[in-house]
């Protein structure tokens, strides 16, 4: 198994050694809905852990939930709700989602919230190692006593600090890109009390002072508690290689004193929209609600992986109308092979099929291995569509199930599940009384019946085996 690794900037070999492979990925912050962009880091993520599990990987994955931040915040106060409330209703909303799109895989989703102590416990070995220093408004990471800061994006501390995203303002800081690791929130009153919110903010009562944590000393904090200092895999789409990925190392290796924090970083390319990233803050996103509103998940999950996952998508409708005429083709596939099974007993298998089956087994894993090349298998599984549109008739039985099955479980292995037609009873004596029509030639008897069975919600295909129907 390869995988690309953006702190050696190679490809490199991730053997299977048995223990426990240990994978974080970096979760939503939740207060709004998730977009499809969202989606595709997510269903990347899930797929690839569900084929490292069918590689016989012991994955544990981990996601975090940024359930506290300043954009948080900002749309607390903007809607006059109370942050907690605001990030309890979105993280619900989030596991639907992602359960409506199949993304099943992930061991444990673990809030910020809930790991308060441990954060602190972080900072505080920060500041005894000389790494952190006491501003004006809380706790600030000092960057320039940390000689690898920029390793992962392959930045200078100088062009690190010329960076805008997320970067934390404080009056007072010693170098400009310094990162906050706790946010002081004034309280005048402390009471006993644990946890307040204080002018819209949400603050915790700790041995740092009242206040919250910084973003990126979350994630580390998270980490550290279920997997120790040092681990196997961690994912994120590519904005987040800096400043949050390069901190997160800084903060990690400064506290531990151990090296490399992380074996592999892997980022996923962004969705686009007209080109620019899908974003909550750009207001250009598409939500999984509503996209599901118009498709089925798995067109979404099928559009995510007919591309590379460290290539940008630029996401159109017409990507969207693609993934589902593709999924719907393979469909009819598998479920005209259901017919082809049935009817075909006595055909002799040729052999051909197998050399087919053999070739595209080795395909799924040559190119799954190769650093998650899916769209490479995709388009010779797609191929495979095309090359049995006019023969299927023809093909045995028991080279149809062995097509189906490995179609079936393929594509399950990846997440994606495709229908089985469903046709009742009443519609099928329908078909075979237009067939007897047919037989005879009394066509305009057999047509009213084709029409009929349109009317009720079917179309039909004349077969050499026969009338085969789908749900149109
Ligand atoms: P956020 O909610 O902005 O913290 O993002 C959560 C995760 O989704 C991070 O890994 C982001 O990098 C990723 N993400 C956000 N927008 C996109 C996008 N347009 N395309 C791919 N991944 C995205």
């Amino acid at each position: 198994m390869f995988i690309y690794n953006t702190l050696s900037g190679k490809k490199e070999e991730v053997k299977n050694t048995g223990r426990t492979l240990r994978l974080f990925v970096c979760g939503p912050t939740v207060y709004d809905y998730a977009h499809i962009g969202h989606a595709r880091t997510y269903l990347v993520f899930d797929s690839i852990v569900r084929y490292l599990r069918y590689r016989n990987f012991d994955v544990f994955y981990l996601q975090n939930i940024t359930d506290i931040d300043d954009k948080i915040i900002e749309r607390g106060k903007s809607e006059k709700r109370s942050p907690f409330a605001l990030v309890k209703s979105f993280e619900k909303k989030y596991l639907e989602d992602m359960k409506n799109l199949g993304i099943v895989s992930v061991n444990e989703y673990a809030p910020a919230s809930k790991f308060i102590p441990e954060i602190v416990r972080q900072v505080q070995a920060l500041i005894k190692k000389g790494y952190a220093y006491e501003a004006e408004d809380g706790y600030y990471f000092d960057i320039s006593k940390f000689k690898d800061y920029g390793k992962l994006a392959h930045r200078t501390v100088e062009a690190a600090e010329d960076s805008t995203s997320r970067i934390d303002t404080g009056k007072d800081k010693i170098n400009k890109g310094d990162f906050a690791l706790w946010k002081f929130v004034s309280s005048k009153n402390p009471t006993g009390k644990k946890i307040k919110i204080i002018k819209g903010e949400p603050a915790w009562n700790t041995s740092l002072g009242w206040g919250r944590p910084g973003w990126h000393i979350e994630d580390t904090a998270i980490s550290e508690k279920f997997f120790g200092p040092q681990y196997d895999l961690h994912g994120g789409a590519v904005d987040l290689k800096f400043p949050h990925h390069e901190a997160e190392i800084a903060q990690q290796e400064a506290a531990s004193g151990k090296h490399p924090f992380v074996k592999t970083w892997m980022h996923t390319g962004f969705l686009l929209i007209n080109g620019k990233k899908m974003s909550k803050s750009l207001k250009n996103f598409l939500t999984i609600r509503d996209f599901l509103k118009e498709y089925p998940p798995e067109v979404l999950r099928w559009m995510v992986l007919r591309h590379h996952y460290r290539s940008p998508v630029n996401y159109t409708n017409a990507l969207a109308e693609q993934a589902r005429t593709e999924i719907l083709k393979l469909t009819d596939l598998v479920n005209k092979l259901n017919m082809v099974i049935k009817n075909n007993k006595k055909i002799v298998s040729s052999g051909d099929m197998h050399i087919h089956i053999e070739k595209l087994q080795r395909s799924f894993h040559e190119t799954l291995d190769d650093d998650f090349n899916t769209p490479e298998f995709m388009g010779h599984l797609f191929a495979s569509e095309a090359m049995y549109q006019d023969k299927l008739w023809g093909v045995s039985a028991e080279d149809a199930k062995k097509l189906k099955e490995f179609i079936d479980s393929t594509l399950d292995i990846l997440g994606i599940k495709l229908k089985t037609y469903k046709i009742p009873r009443d519609i099928q004596k329908i078909a075979n009384d237009r067939e007897k029509f047919r037989g005879s030639k009394q066509f305009m008897q057999s047509d009213a019946l084709r029409k009929k069975l349109k009317g009720l919600g079917y179309s039909l295909e004349d077969t050499p085996l026969g009338p085969w129907l789908k749900p149109i």
